[in-house]
């Protein structure tokens, strides 16, 4: 029996410890709570329990730095439960929760920002859980957390550089740190640039006592300081020249082409006489370079004397003539055409003849008239077809020149030349009896053949 009693207790102790153990695992923290909070700005926080510990009654108990302040009638609970109070004035509450077993959000409350300072402000709240259900069980947990109070304004010193790119400045009341770029000023030449060398430019933060400074770098000038241009090199008649100047800075070298001045030629003189048929050639030189400008000339063609006879041209026959350049002595032999047949009147067709050939002798005495003449005299074939009926004259193929010229009486053959005298009218005259003794004999034969028809049919 004393046994049984003894175990009996040790298991109690032992499930009071347990619970006791299980208990003390609660923990608190506070959400919403801000890192920062301005003066005159307000933020509620929460409670949260974990740990899941399980209390008949939750007693709380706030307090706030100085500096901060607890909003009145901003406190209550989370939970249901029992008689829920908080007196604003003694900072503490109490509750008999509903449910037992104690998770998440428990308590609000809300805080404003009094006074800023540079030192963080705490707020901490206190929880004491009791368990009837447990005797003697009571757990105290504590949660403490700092907030900073800032000012509305700040109160700024002065500016103070950072690095290279930024500076700060700090609040005298809450310590609180600006960072901004530096505002550079215009810039400061402090080495000017030449057109050898690039320059520097020092630029100076204008923000209070700041001070930063940098420096940029000014690229190199095309201002160069050029001296006079000096020929390097003469122009030619044909080539450029070219003149130079160079920096005195720098040394930069500039050029320019000078233009070619062109030949300088004399006046132009025959260097080739041009001959009959040869031709000539001048020439002129330039007087600086000695280049030679050429150009040919053209032959003087022949001057021809008189021509002379050499066979005098007849009715039948064509003459020939010579003629001799007066200036080289080339001799050229031409053609003297055929004359015109001379008419019968006695006298007149002697003078007429002989007018003709003189005439023909002075035109044939010019090249171009002589050419013509003689294409235009050439014999021609006609046929002089005679009238049936007609005895005298029988139909006879004869040769008749006919010319060009109007002294010439062509085509008028009429047989008797009478009293003319000369080789043209002995040539006429026997032309004349062989037309005659053709014609006869063509006659006689026709009248034969007809006298034959006559006798057949007869028969
Ligand atoms: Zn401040
Ligand atoms: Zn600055
Ligand atoms: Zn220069
Ligand atoms: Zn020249
Ligand atoms: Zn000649």
């Amino acid at each position: 029996m004393k046994k049984l009693f003894v175990l009996l207790s040790c298991l109690i102790l032992l499930f009071g410890l347990a619970t006791f153990t299980s208990a003390s695992s609660a923990t608190l923290s506070l959400e919403e709570l801000p890192t920062e909070l301005r003066e005159g700005e307000s933020a509620e926080i929460f409670l949260s329990i974990g740990g899941s510990p399980k209390a008949s009654s939750i007693y709380v108990e706030l307090s706030v730095e100085e500096g901060l302040e607890y909003v009145p009638d901003s406190a209550g609970w989370e939970i249901v439960g029992g008689l829920p109070d908080f007196n604003d004035e003694k900072m503490h509450g109490t509750i008999m929760p509903n449910e037992k077993t104690l998770s998440g959000r428990i308590f609000h409350f809300t805080v404003k920002g009094k006074i800023a300072s540079a030192t963080a402000r705490n707020i901490t709240l206190t929880i004491t859980l009791h368990n009837s259900a447990v005797a003697g069980y009571e757990e105290i947990v504590t949660v403490t957390k700092a907030v900073k109070v800032v000012c509305a304004t700040h109160s700024y010193g002065d500016y103070a550089k950072k690095d290279n790119s930024s500076h700060t400045r700090t609040c005298t009341v809450c310590g609180s740190v600006e960072t901004t770029s530096h505002s550079w000023d215009g810039g400061r030449v402090t080495k000017a640039a030449s057109c050898k060398e690039a320059g520097e430019k020092l630029y100076t933060c204008t923000a209070g006592s700041c001070g930063a400074t940098k420096t940029e770098t000014v690229p190199k000038t095309e201002n160069h300081t050029f001296g006079n241009w000096t020929r390097a090199k003469d122009p030619t008649c044909t080539a450029k020249g070219q003149d130079t100047r160079s920096c005195s800075v720098c040394g930069k070298v500039e050029t320019k082409d000078v233009a070619a001045t062109g030949h300088s030629y004399g006046d132009w003189s025959v260097t080739k006489e041009p001959t009959c048929e040869g031709k000539g050639e001048q020439s002129r030189t330039c007087s600086t370079c000695g280049a030679k400008d050429t150009k040919t000339m053209a032959a003087k063609g022949h001057s021809y004397g008189a021509p002379v006879v050499v066979t005098p041209a007849t009715e039948t026959a064509l003459g020939k003539q010579t003629k001799t350049c007066t200036v080289c002595g080339k001799t050229v032999e031409e053609e003297i055409p055929m004359l015109a047949p001379s008419t019968t009147e006695p006298v007149e067709s002697e003078t007429a003849q002989e007018t003709s050939q003189e005439t023909s002798q002075e035109t044939s005495s010019h090249e171009t008239s002589q050419e013509t003449s003689q294409e235009t005299s050439s014999p021609t074939e006609s046929q002089v077809t005679a009238t049936p009926g007609e005895g005298t004259s029988a139909p006879a193929e004869s040769q008749a020149p006919t010319g060009t010229e109007p002294s010439g009486n062509a085509g008028e053959s009429s047989g008797n030349g009478g009293g003319s005298r000369g080789p043209g009218s002995v040539w006429l005259w026997v032309l004349l009896v062989v037309v005659c003794l053709g014609g006869g004999g063509f006659l006689l034969f026709f009248l034969l053949k007809k006298k034959k028809k006559k006798d057949g049919a007869a028969k």
